[in-house]
């Protein structure tokens, strides 16, 4: 069982030619409206390769609530845990430009309300697998009293309270989060920062050039998959998931982080930012 405590957003993605000026409208060419947030994506993800997977999220009681749960539901995930807040579901608002950069509002919501005394008895199991979009004081709660291997995804790149790191076996940052942390530029030595308070291992990723890990006494570089990437959104959550799953199997890190590699590529060659289903991606990772 993987245990994933995060967010859950509604994403409404509005393509534009160009930003709008202070004060200015602008006319969207496009909206997409999808499910998001890293902890729904993570969750989805790694059920999605077939783990057994319990989210612990909040959404509003509204319509777009309703919609997150049921959506759960049918990628099974085991939504008992799932509360349901008197304020509105998490909502994103991006703004695509004609060049693909892009400009963000996050309402938070029901998200800012999933707390620390929301979580008790499910705080067992094999792995857990959270992340910085929900409140520190929860996150810290689930990572200290969880009884399994406990890994965080820093993302976004917004940690106060430093001691959640003591917390954590593995944490996974990308380039901005680790340097954000570690506060080095030095791959090496912010390894070795970071390891005074992680447990096990820090894994970075690195895009295109794949994953370091970082382990006491020992650094590991794993290559990815080259690939023709056109859409890049959530490849850290598939990365996170995938790792988590193939933990949770007892796999080594190493060749895990070779495995979430290559399913994090492949997911870069499609449109969204949940990964693929397992058959989908077998004959990829039938050799490692
Ligand atoms: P995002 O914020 O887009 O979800 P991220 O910044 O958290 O991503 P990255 O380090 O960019 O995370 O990517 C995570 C993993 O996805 C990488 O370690 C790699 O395995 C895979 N990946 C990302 N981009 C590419 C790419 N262009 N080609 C191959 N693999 C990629």
């Amino acid at each position: 069982m993987i245990t994933v405590v995060g967010s859950y957003n509604v994403d409404f993605i509005l393509k534009v030619d160009k930003f709008p000026e202070e004060g200015e409208t602008v006319f969207a060419k496009d909206i997409y409206i999808s499910h998001g947030g890293k902890g729904s994506n993570q969750a989805v993800s790694a059920s999605r390769l077939g783990a057994k997977v319990r989210l612990i999220a909040a959404v509003g009681n509204d319509e777009y609530g309703r919609r997150a749960i049921s959506f759960w539901e049918d990628e099974k995930i085991d939504v008992g845990y799932v509360k349901i807040k008197n304020a509105p579901t998490g909502s994103a608002y991006i703004i695509v430009n004609e060049n693909g950069q892009n400009m963000i509002v996050v309402n938070r919501g029901a998200n800012i309300f999933l707390l620390p005394e929301d979580l008790n008895s499910e705080l067992k199991g094999e792995v857990m697998l959270t992340q910085l979009e929900i409140r520190e004081d929860t996150v810290k709660k689930a990572l200290r009293e969880f009884n399994g291997l406990r890994i965080l995804n820093p993302a976004p790149a917004t940690l106060n309270d430093i001691s959640i790191l003591d917390y954590v076996d593995i944490l996974t940052p990308n380039e901005v989060e680790f340097k954000e942390l570690s506060g080095a530029d030095d791959l090496d030595y912010g390894i070795e920062v970071l390891l005074k308070k992680v447990k096990k291992a820090v894994i970075i990723t690195l895009g295109e050039k794949g994953a370091l890990i970082g382990m006491r006494n020992k650094r590991i570089r794993v290559e990815t998959m080259k690939v023709n990437a056109i859409d890049t959104t959530g490849a850290g959550d598939v990365f996170n998931a995938t790792l988590a799953v193939y933990l949770e199997k007892g796999y080594e890190i190493e060749r895990a982080v070779r495995i979430a590699n290559i399913i994090a590529a492949y997911s870069t060659t499609k449109i969204g930012a949940l990964g693929p289903r397992l058959e989908e991606v077998k004959s990829l990772i039938e050799e490692e």
